[in-house]
């Protein structure tokens, strides 16, 4: 059978189970109506389809079938008896209850793992103020009635008795963590139903009321029946285990429930007197039992708040990857480290500890291992200093380390020498054995000014980045100095990006020269930031902010244009030659911009100079830093007939693999070699070798930074025949251009330069 038809099974029987209950009450004379029949029919049917198609757990199969069969013979014996009261049946009814409490403590303990106090606190609430009920009105009297065995009512009472416990675990039930399932709620009345038949015949039994005997048996054939249509319903399986997805009962049911089965007791006990010493020891027993549950679950309740509360705190002050203090409380642990300072020697010492090339890890091996290093590198960190010492994470990949204790700059530095020693041993993660290395920058507290939390530990950031960009690995300590370096970097930073539009920015030109011929065959473009007041900055400080904030996309486009047309006018005036070159300087952050081609097509077609005419200057670090967005660029651009040149050639680490595979027609040897030209034999055969490699590539070779005569005499000897240096020309203004060019082409004048004759 499918679930589906199984689960339609189900309810057939359950609303079968209830019809032919209240029939039975209607028509019956006696326990074996055709109603009672039909009702132990499904249960039968009932069972073996839990057994057998739906593998119901076998403890409480067996149980409940067993319950029912005994709730059966009870019955069955009891009309059959002699006496009205006789033992055997109320023996069997107790029984039943026993069996009861049984097979819910097994569901309950499969079922309340872990949180079982508070759920179990409840039902104990609801079954001891229902005891007090129930002892007040149903067996307190029944002890006191004459006709009946003392055996007998103290059987009856311990049933009454075991019957709340029952209650108990069912609410038990109700208020734990369940998966709602049409079985489990059958299973559920069924009991429930039983109860209140026991407790309907105990009342019929009082005498203030009276059902007839088939009225006092319906609830407990529909109990029977309704327990069959459970154990027919597939998810009856399921009825011992913790739902995957629990679903909380409302607090609102259990809030009623248990604040009800408070109250009950209370105006029972306040409208009912006691009757007699007995009376009194059992409900006063009752009462402080309760009182004592109730107290236990208030406290259980206050605790488990703070609990909750402190978590809530903990989880807003620590970092949930390594269990760190956080930011937050970092600054906090800095704070008041600095305010008992003052007072003593001590300058604490913050740490400010970035992971290097953290990026790198997260993004190759993913960010679960990324993760695992972070943990390792927290633990490494922890271990490495000492115990009074505060580690946070604050960021990423970003660790602060409070010492409170330190008195001098050198235990500062020993202590960040600690952390850097403590990652030197290789990270073991899944993908295998992995090196760290993080940057450090130390600040202490200053006994002389007043800091806050918020600046030591900027100041500590302000060295890291020091740290790193001293080549990383390695410590720096925070001085004042570095605090001006930032601030100017910000003004600078923020002056750039109205230089353009304030004409603040122009061209020097510097001539390359033909050193055989004593010409200019072209110059190079090298920006100028005039920010007034006779404030020149210098493009070394400039040009790398540009880079990285990306300025320097239109400062580039800019100086393409502005040199273009400049050389054109220069032509058309009959400066210089009309075959003249102009190399200007490119980023490699220019060339990942998906317009720069457009931009240098676009700026020679205004200017009307020829592509083989433009050079274009490159480091070698466009070779290193994600090469082929680069060289998609670059042979864009050659295709054009563009040329393109390699700039300070000899100081970057570029691979002959690499250099092949870019369309170079120029290679500019670096300042540095031509400085040690004349002196050094090591710096003559480097020279030699690229000049070799030049021309074996078909590209030109052009010295650069060429300051004396004896340089240009060498580098003639080495057959270089372009360089461009001070011993021709200063970069120089374009007004002065075709002075300069002028001066540099009259022979007398070249040899004068050359000092050759
Ligand atoms: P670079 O492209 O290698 O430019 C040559 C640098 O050497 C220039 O410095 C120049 O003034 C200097 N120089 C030339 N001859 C001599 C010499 O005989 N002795 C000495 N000591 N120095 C000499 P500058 O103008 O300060 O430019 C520095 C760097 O800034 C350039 O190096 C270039 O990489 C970059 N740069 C300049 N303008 C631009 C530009 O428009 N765009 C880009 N992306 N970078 C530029
Ligand atoms: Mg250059
Ligand atoms: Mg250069």
């Amino acid at each position: 059978m499918t679930r589906k038809a199984l689960s339609a099974t189900a309810w057939v029987f359950a609303i079968a189970a209830i019809g032919l209950g209240a029939a039975h009450a209607l028509i019956a004379e006696n326990f074996s109506s055709v109603p009672a029949v039909v009702c132990m029919a499904i249960a039968l049917l009932g069972y073996a389809i839990g057994a057998t198609t739906n593998k119901a757990p076998v403890p409480v199969s067996l149980i409940t079938a067993i319950t029912g069969l005994v709730l059966i013979a009870a019955r069955v014996i009891e009309d059959n008896a002699d006496t009205p009261h006789s033992l055997v049946p109320e023996s069997l009814f107790l029984a039943s209850q026993v069996l009861i409490v049984l097979g819910l403590v097994f569901i309950i303990r499969r079922r309340l793992i872990g949180q079982a106090g508070n759920v179990l606190a409840d039902g104990l609430i609801v079954g001891i103020g229902a005891w007090l009920v129930v002892w007040v009105y149903l067996v307190q009297p029944s002890l006191g009635a004459t006709g009946n065995s003392a055996t007998f009512t103290t059987i009856r009472s311990i049933t009454l008795g075991v019957a709340m416990i029952v209650l108990f675990l069912l609410a038990t039930l109700l208020f734990s963590q369940t998966v709602p399932s049409p079985a489990n709620a059958f299973v559920g009345i069924a009991i429930a139903l039983t109860l209140s038949g026991l407790i309907l015949r105990a009342v019929v039994f009082r005498g203030d009321v009276s059902f007839s005997a088939a009225t006092l048996d319906a609830p407990l054939l529909m109990a029977i029946a309704l327990a069959g249509a459970g154990f027919a319903h597939p998810a009856i399986r399921h009825i011992a285990a913790t739902g995957s997805h629990t679903v909380v009962p409302a607090l609102m049911t259990r809030l009623l429930t248990t604040t009800s089965s408070l109250v009950a007791p209370i105006i029972v006990l306040a409208i009912d007197k006691p009757a007699n010493t007995q009376d009194t020891t059992v409900r006063t027993i009752t009462v402080c039992i309760l009182v004592a549950v109730v107290m236990s679950r208030v406290v259980q309740s206050v605790r488990l708040n703070a609990t909750t509360q402190d978590q809530l705190v903990r989880n807003a002050l620590t970092d949930s990857l390594t269990g760190l203090p956080n930011r937050v409380l970092m600054l906090q642990h800095i704070e008041t480290a600095m305010r008992s300072s003052w007072k003593t020697h001590v300058q604490p010492t913050v740490l400010f500890i970035d992971v290097d090339r953290f990026k790198n890890i997260n993004d190759s091996l993913g960010h679960s291992i990324g993760d695992d290093v972070l943990t390792e590198v927290s633990r490494r960190l922890t271990s490495a200093v000492p115990a009074h010492a505060t580690v946070a994470r604050i960021a990423g990949d970003e660790f602060v380390v409070l010492d409170a204790t330190t008195e001098t700059v050198t235990q500062s530095v020993l202590l960040a020498e600690q952390v850097l020693d403590s990652l030197r041993s290789p990270i073991k993660t899944r993908d295998g054995d992995m090196f760290v290395t993080a940057s450090i920058g130390v600040a202490y507290a200053p006994t002389s000014v007043e800091l806050s939390a918020n600046e030591l530990m900027r100041h500590a950031d302000t060295a890291m980045y020091r740290a790193k960009n001293a080549g990383r690995n390695c410590i720096a300590l925070f001085d004042d100095s570095m605090l001006d370096n930032v601030t100017k970097r910000l003004d600078v930073e923020t002056a750039l990006y109205r230089a353009l539009e304030r004409n603040e920015l122009h061209l020097v030109h510097q001539p390359i020269v033909d050193i055989d011929l004593g010409l200019v065959v072209g110059f190079e473009a090298l920006m100028r930031w005039d920010r007034g007041q006779a404030q020149v900055v210098s493009p070394d400080e400039f040009i790398p902010i540009a880079e990285e904030t990306g300025i320097i996309v239109p400062l580039g486009s800019w100086a393409i244009n502005d040199a273009l047309t400049q050389l054109r006018s220069w032509i058309d005036a009959g400066h210089c030659s009309p075959s003249t070159t102009m190399s200007v300087n490119v980023s490699v952050r220019q060339l990942h911009d998906p317009q720069f081609v457009t931009v240098v097509t676009e700026a020679l077609a205004s200017s009307g100079i020829p592509a083989g005419q433009l050079w274009l200057e490159v480091t070698e670090s466009v070779m290193i830093t994600e090469p082929t967005q680069a060289l998609a660029a670059l042979h864009r651009l050659h295709g054009l007939g563009v040329r393109i040149a390699i700039d300070d050639f000899g100081t970057g680490y570029s691979s002959l693999s690499l250099l092949q595979r870019f369309p170079i027609q120029c290679i500019k040897i670096d300042r540095a070699f031509v400085n040690d030209v004349v002196a050094e034999a090591a710096t003559q055969n480097i020279v030699r070798t690229i000049i070799a490699m030049a021309t074996a590539m078909g590209a030109e070779i052009v010295a650069e930074g060429v300051e004396n005569t004896e340089q240009l005499h060498q580098l003639l000897s080495l057959e270089c025949h372009r360089a461009q240096g001070y011993l021709f020309s200063r970069p120089v203004h374009v007004d002065d251009v075709p002075r300069v060019v002028k001066f540099l082409e009259d022979p007398n004048h070249w040899r004068e330069i050359t000092g050759r004759n």
